[in-house]
């Protein structure tokens, strides 16, 4: 999980260079005379992001004169079509993830933006920016038309929810056996709202982290067995808990990576640094 700034451009700048790539009169005076509808649901997504609450946002199937599938259209047709009237925009927004690493997992390429809140439930959103997401496949494909019916299941929106992103909740838990493997669930330090907690486990369900994050630390793990192994002969559990703990310092910047709590969890682990590391696959 990574945050991101909210993106520069505005929905009048999106909307502008969508209607320059309509041919059809007709549908063009149409979505024209939507304009502020949009712009009132721009408005009210910006308030209700602010205070988690877009699960108070109405779902709806038509917006004034103009319908779902032309909205939806209005989306693939001139803003994520590669030669699309206001690609331009949709390359901007995808290319502000730095490294085009994904937000949602922190693990993936970006590769498409996804809808924070998917464009068939929410046609008055399909090219609000701020409501767009870079994302990497996986994740969009699995957060799908999926929306919030509650305030427990808004999973995490990158541009909105800094706070929770950049407090700790992720842990690793070293299961003992063989071969080793590390879990990955929420498990906060320090005390949190049923709401946040509810969301974070939410967001972890529907990105699929727990199973992403223990692919990587198999991966890692087997990286580590000789190095670890080396260490132990020489200086025992010490030497080896101080090598992992070195390695975690490298991710305290990002609280909610694999990559700490993978370290952190084998550090705190008096089995894993005692000997359990012969246990890796
Ligand atoms: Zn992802």
């Amino acid at each position: 999980m990574r945050s991101l700034s909210l993106p520069l451009q505005g929905l009048g700048a999106v909307l502008s260079a969508c209607l320059s790539g309509i041919n059809d009169s007709d549908l063009h005076a149409r979505v024209t005379s939507v304009i502020p509808v949009l712009d009132a649901a721009a408005e009210n997504y910006k308030l209700k992001a602010a205070i988690a609450e877009l699960h108070l946002i109405p779902r709806v199937t038509t917006v004034g004169l103009v319908s779902k599938d032309e909205l939806v259209a209005l989306y693939a047709d001139h803003l994520s079509a590669t030669r699309g009237a206001a690609r331009d925009f949709y390359d901007k927004i995808k290319s502000a993830a730095p490294f085009a690493k994904c937000p949602l997992c922190g693990v993936g390429r970006v590769a498409v933006l996804d809808h924070h809140l998917p464009k068939r439930r929410y046609p008055d959103l399909t090219v609000l920016p701020s409501n767009l997401v870079p994302a990497c496949h996986a994740c969009n494909d699995t957060k799908g038309v999926r929306f919030p019916r509650t305030a427990g299941e808004q999973t995490l929106h990158p541009y909105f929810d800094n706070d929770l992103i950049s407090t700790r909740w992720m842990k690793g838990i070293v299961q003992h056996g063989e071969p080793v493997v590390v879990e990955f669930v929420a498990d906060p330090p320090s005390p949190m709202t049923p709401v946040n907690l509810e969301r974070v486990r939410r967001h972890i369900r529907v990105c699929g982290l727990d199973l992403t994050f223990a692919a990587n630390a198999v991966d890692e793990l087997d990286t580590l067995k000789m190095r670890l192994t080396e260490l132990g002969a020489k200086g025992g559990a010490d030497a080896v808990r101080e090598y992992l703990l070195d390695r975690a310092k490298d991710f305290v910047d990002r609280p909610n990576s694999w990559q700490l709590s993978l370290y952190e969890a084998l550090a705190a682990d008096d089995w894993f640094v005692e000997g359990g590391y012969a246990s890796i696959a």
